[in-house]
């Protein structure tokens, strides 16, 4: 089917719901996937599946397909690698994998308090109760302690409270529980998922990198399950999708892809917005068999 002389896309495996950073709820995600006319997209939240239920439930009313996923963020000493989960089966409510993702959650709020608690101690208080307001029920984090500072006149921008306090070398940062992704690989594969490495090449509109030494990287974490790679993904040239289409052809990993739907925000792209071919997701319906 064209759609303006475009390929309709059908399908989008990376969506988030406001169970973590995204905007809207796992409903309304869905019954918007159904207006433009999508027949699959997966529910990828950050650190916690508590938006799968929710939507597999609106994906019955709407006549979609929902995928039940995760994102997990981990760390490596150079930022931040994610690592998608797919498929799990009836794993994603698997007691493992929720234990690992509330602990993932209790360390960002642990992390805030060590924050604020040196914050205090560098004479620019700030009030922990009012960070969590910040947050607003979101997932936690560096963001809103910047947004609290700027509040109470410490700062006059979120870039200077990262740049004087907060950022990875500042006084007040502090280190969140840790989870590499060898670990992450490997507990989403515990839990019956097939492990995923997400935008290998960086997402810049939220902060994160490209991966260093990506092979290598790539290299590790075949040896811990992985079994696929996002290659189609926001902002690429067509020159960025190929060579991650030859990484994933090396590599022995299924190319995947999705919008990194956040919600209406305009520096990011809207649901369904990437082209994911089919045999994408044939290939992963088959691997999860
Ligand atoms: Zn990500
Ligand atoms: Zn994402």
């Amino acid at each position: 089917m064209l759609n303006g002389g475009l390929p309709m896309n059908a399908i989008d495996l990376h969506c988030h719901t406001n169970a973590s950073d995204g905007l809207l709820p796992p409903a309304e995600v869905v019954a918007y996937a159904a207006r433009l006319g999508l027949e699959t997209i997966a529910i990828t939240d950050h650190d916690t599946v508590d938006g799968i239920a929710g939507a597999l439930a609106a994906a019955a009313r709407w006549g979609i397909e929902v995928i039940p996923g995760v994102e997990i963020n981990t760390d490596v000493p150079e930022g931040e690698v994610h690592i998608l989960g797919y498929f799990f089966h009836d794993g994603w409510r698997d007691a493992e994998l929720g234990a690992l993702l509330r602990r993932i959650e209790a360390g960002r709020v642990v992390r805030a308090q060590q924050m604020v608690q040196k914050l205090a101690d560098l004479g620019a208080p700030v009030s922990f109760q009012r960070v969590r307001e910040l947050a607003g029920g979101e997932i936690i984090g560096r963001l809103h302690v910047a947004m609290a500072l700027v509040e109470a006149g410490h700062v006059a921008t979120r870039r200077e409270a990262f740049e004087r306090y907060i950022d990875r070398h500042g006084p007040a940062y502090a280190e969140r529980f840790k989870l590499s992704p060898v670990e992450a690989c490997r507990a989403i594969a515990r839990a019956g998922g097939l492990p995923v490495l997400a935008h290998p090449l960086g997402d810049m509109t939220d902060g994160v990198a490209a991966i260093a030494d990506l092979e290598t990287r790539l290299a590790t974490l075949c040896a811990a399950d992985l079994v696929g790679l996002e290659a189609y993904y926001p902002r690429h040239t067509a020159a960025m999708t190929d060579q991650l289409l030859a990484l994933a052809r090396r590599f022995d990993l299924i190319p995947t892809g999705g919008s990194d739907y956040h919600g209406p925000l305009p520096e990011k792209a809207d649901l369904g917005s990437v082209y994911v071919p089919r045999r994408c997701l044939r290939r992963l319906r088959e691997a999860a068999q």
